[in-house]
């Protein structure tokens, strides 16, 4: 599959010395790798479930991205609105985005009163409005992200396949290792079959 998972494990494995085929049934990043919000997140609700490990774990990711692809992934500011007796309020709001910064070896929230807020958003509806909480993550193009990945895979000695479906991927028969995948020229029609040490399914939600 070619999107950011199987771009990602081509990508790695190449960089590692391993001999890579990447088979794609349509085009690069049609999945959801080119439909997403396009956030590069922390996982700020990983911190409200509880999850302090995996919300470092992504800020961390989110940082090293942010710094080895700039222009590709950017700083992005986010805005939280409060409202009267409306849960989070200011405090445990600035609390829970203290961490997150804190975590990501960064300082880069504060608090807007209601005018600040209303300046930065005019049409934002006013009612029982108190402020706003301003954090900051990150956003990417992620089709753009993908088309990257497998370039830097393909420089590392990788090939990515586009229009070649995997029909069945099975284990050679005996005496024999590894596996034996039957692949779909969606061009041309034409069924072929492949020899490989191992395969990995990066065909997300297929
Ligand atoms: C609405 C939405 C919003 C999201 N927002 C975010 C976000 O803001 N930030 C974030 O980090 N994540 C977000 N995600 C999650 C993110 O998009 C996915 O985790 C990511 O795209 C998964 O990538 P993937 O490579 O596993 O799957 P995909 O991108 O779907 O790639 C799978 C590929 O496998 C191919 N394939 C399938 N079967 C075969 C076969 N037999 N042979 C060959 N190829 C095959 C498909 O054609 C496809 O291209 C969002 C997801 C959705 C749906």
């Amino acid at each position: 599959g070619g999107g950011i998972t199987g771009a990602g494990v081509m990508l790695e494995a190449a960089r590692r010395g391993q001999r890579v085929l990447l088979l794609e049934q349509t085009d690069f990043a049609w999945g959801t790798s080119s439909r997403s919000s396009k956030m590069v997140h922390g996982g700020l609700r990983y911190i409200a479930q509880g999850d302090i490990a995996l919300t470092r774990h992504s800020l961390l990711e989110r940082e090293r991205l942010l710094n080895e692809l700039p222009g590709l992934v950017e700083r992005a500011t986010y805005l939280f609105p409060l409202r009267k007796g409306v849960f989070p309020g200011r405090w445990p709001m600035k609390a829970v985005l203290w961490l997150y910064d804190f975590l990501a070896g960064i300082r880069d929230h504060r608090y807007l009163n209601k005018a600040q807020l209303l300046k930065r958003v005019p049409g934002l509806q006013d009612q029982d409005l108190t402020g706003a909480m301003c954090y900051t993550d990150a956003l990417t193009d992620d089709c753009r992200l993908v088309m990257r990945t497998l370039l830097e895979g393909a420089r590392h000695g990788g090939v990515a396949q586009n229009y070649a479906r995997v029909v069945q991927a099975e284990q050679s028969g005996k005496g024999e290792q590894g596996f034996s995948v039957t692949v779909e020229d969606r061009v041309s029609g034409e069924l072929s079959t492949l020899k490989a040490a191992a395969v990995v399914s990066a065909t997300g939600a297929w």
